[in-house]
Order: structure tokens, then sequence, then C-alpha cells
């Protein structure tokens, strides 16, 4: 079968599309023949040497398929169920095999898209606003690359849950998606000065929560902006890692919480992976939440997509198709 490999860490150009054996199921693992495989931030930082992982791998955290063949102690799927999985690597691949615990299944109304990118970005989404800070109906909320695969489904779910959603990005286009998503106000923070218009947009007050994906550009100012108690989340490094940071300051700007958390903690057990899922994929299906899925690459064309991606050239989500 074909997969995108990567035998050393580097830029986009380590990555191989190499003819491999196709994975046999072990005993607890469903063979999935993969219809959609999502591209997600972390696989660029995992391809780059940012995140360590176990070399030659086959990259991709995420993807949905059918289930082509089961190992002799798997109870929870049998042959042709709809399923998607997070969390294991090998995704960008024309078949993956990944232990049930993992899988789950996908509902009728969502569709193979839609089940590769709910699963990682939607699961994320979800913890930061049910889990890691719940938002409450009324709280305000500063949401950084506001239209990307995360942001996007972030905003909405802030929205949802009664939130005044501050966003920020680095286009015009970017910030109509945004405020299509239900963003109050959108900020072009690669020409405006962020800190200063969350003041000026709460009347000095600040904000309760910073989602932070961004990391290096944007954490100090980010900090700023929040309100005595405000939650300052950490959860990303698209600009590049935080390395510095004295904890003592957290005190007299308002005794603020940081967190910096990891989409895997909070799906570690099967009742977590079960209700984020099941609430994404439900919310889907109500109309509550909408997905954006336009940017779709061959397997062969993996490269491209990293690329596009690490150039800030997509909104939403990026599929690959085996
Ligand atoms: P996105 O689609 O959001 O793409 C990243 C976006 O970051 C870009 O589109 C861009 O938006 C913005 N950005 C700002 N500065 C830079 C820069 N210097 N280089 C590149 N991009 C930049 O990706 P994902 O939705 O897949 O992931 C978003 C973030 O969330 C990532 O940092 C990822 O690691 C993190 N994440 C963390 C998880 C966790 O559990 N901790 C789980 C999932 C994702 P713009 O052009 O508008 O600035």
């Amino acid at each position: 079968m074909k997969a995108v490999r990567i035998k050393k860490q580097g830029g986009p150009e380590v990555m191989r599309f190499d003819d491999v054996d196709q994975p046999q199921p072990a005993a607890t693992e469903v063979l999935i023949k993969v219809e959609a495989a999502g591209i997600n931030y972390i696989d660029t930082y995992q391809r780059s040497g940012l995140y360590q992982i176990p070399l030659p791998a086959t990259l991709g955290l995420e993807a949905s398929g059918t289930v082509d063949a089961i190992g002799s102690d798997v109870s929870r799927f049998k042959i042709g169920d709809r399923v998607a999985y997070t969390n294991v690597l090998g995704a960008y691949a024309e078949y993956s095999a990944v232990d049930q615990d993992k899988v789950v299944a996908i509902p009728d109304g969502v569709s193979f898209n839609e089940g590769a990118a709910a699963m990682l970005q939607g699961c994320t989404a979800h913890y930061l606003s049910q889990s890691t800070y719940p938002i409450k109906n009324g709280d305000s909320c500063l949401i950084h690359a506001a239209a990307g695969g995360v942001g996007l489904i972030l905003t909405q779910m802030a929205k949802n849950a009664g939130a005044y959603v501050i966003g920020t990005v680095s286009t015009q286009e970017k910030a109509e998606l945004a405020r299509a998503a239900g963003a109050d106000e959108v900020i072009l923070y690669t020409e405006t000065d962020f800190e200063t218009e969350v003041k000026r947009i709460t009347d000095g007050a600040g904000i309760n929560v910073v989602y932070d994906s961004v990391g290096k550009t944007t954490f100090d100012k980010s900090i700023e902006c929040l309100q005595r108690f405000g939650c300052m989340v950490l959860y990303g490094n698209a600009s590049g890692p935080v390395t510095q940071f004295n904890p003592a300051t957290l005190g007299p700007k308002g005794s603020l919480f940081l967190t910096r958390p990891t989409l895997f903690d909070y799906i570690a057990d099967r009742e977590s992976l079960e209700w984020r899922s099941g609430d994404v994929f439900k919310w889907i299906d109500e109309g509550k939440l909408s997905l954006r899925l336009e940017h779709f690459f061959s397997l062969a064309d993996a490269r491209e997509a990293h690329q596009a991606l690490e150039g800030r050239k997509t909104t939403g989500k990026i599929i690959l198709t085996p």
C-alpha cells in the first residue's frame, strides 16, 4: 500500500510517498481502509522535529474509513463499520491498524470527510471550551488563529456556550470566516496590536480566557489581555514554542491561571473519547457546528499540504485522500 513516511525529521522534503506492507491487525486492533486522513498542525511538529517521534514513521494522527478486517479479540466493531480515530500515528496511508479503544463509530449523518475533520480539532475545541476553561454564558474570550482548523470550531463552540468572542487572524478573508463562525470582533493581529484592541473593545476590563495556539509571537501580550483570575490556555506553537516565562508574574497581573494542555490527556480514557467525539458528531448532525472542508490533497501531495498549512495559506480543515 502507499503511505507518507519520514526516515528523518526536517522540512516538507523529508516526506516520502512510499510503498509499504499493509499492516495486519493485532488481536485488539481493527484494520481501517482510510477514506480521509486529517492534516493537523501537530503533524508539522512531528515532521520538523519540534516534537520527537520514533523513526521511521508514517505521519498523521487522524483518519476516517471503513473497517476492513478485525483482530481476534475485537468486540466493538465489525467489518464494514464506518469509523474514525485520532491519537495514533500512521493516518497518511491507504490502511491503518488501530486499537479498538481508540476508534469511534461515525453516525450516518456525518460524512467520512467530516469524520476525519471532527476528531482531533473537534475534540480539541471541545476540551478547551468544556473542560480546560469551561465557558459560561457571558464570559469573554480571545481566540487566536480564529480561522484555522481548531479556531473555526472553537469559535462556534464558544459562541454556543454564550461567550463574547474576539478572534485574531492574519487576513481580511480569514476575518470574514471568523465572523461567519460567530466571532463578535476580529482583529488582524499582523497589522494591529491585539492587546491594545482587546483593551479598547472591553473598555479596559480585559477578558476571562485566552486560547493561544500561536505561542511565541502572541503569548506575552495574551497574558496582558486577561482580567483578574483570568485563564491563559497555551495549547500550541504555530509561530514557535514559548521558552521563557516567570510564573511569579501571574500574581501581580491578577492571580492568573496558566495551563499548557494537550488533547491526548483529555481523551485518554474511553469515556472521555466517546463523550467528546459524540458531542462533536451530534452538534454537526444538529447543525450547531459546521466544519469548513475546503482543502483536499491526494496522499502523494502531502508535502504541498504541509507547505500550505505552514505558509498560513489554509483555513479550516485540510484533508488527504488516498
Ligand atoms: P491551523 O489551521 O490553526 O493553522 C495554524 C494557524 O496559525 C495559521 O493558519 C495561522 O493563522 C496561525 N499562525 C500564526 N502565526 C503563524 C506562523 N508564524 N506560522 C504559521 N501559522 C501561524 O492549525 P490547527 O487547527 O491544526 O492547529 C492550531 C494550533 O492548535 C496549532 O498550534 C496546534 O499545534 C494546536 N493544537 C493543539 C492541541 C492540543 O491539544 N494542545 C490539539 C490540536 C491543535 P493566521 O494566518 O490567521 O495567523
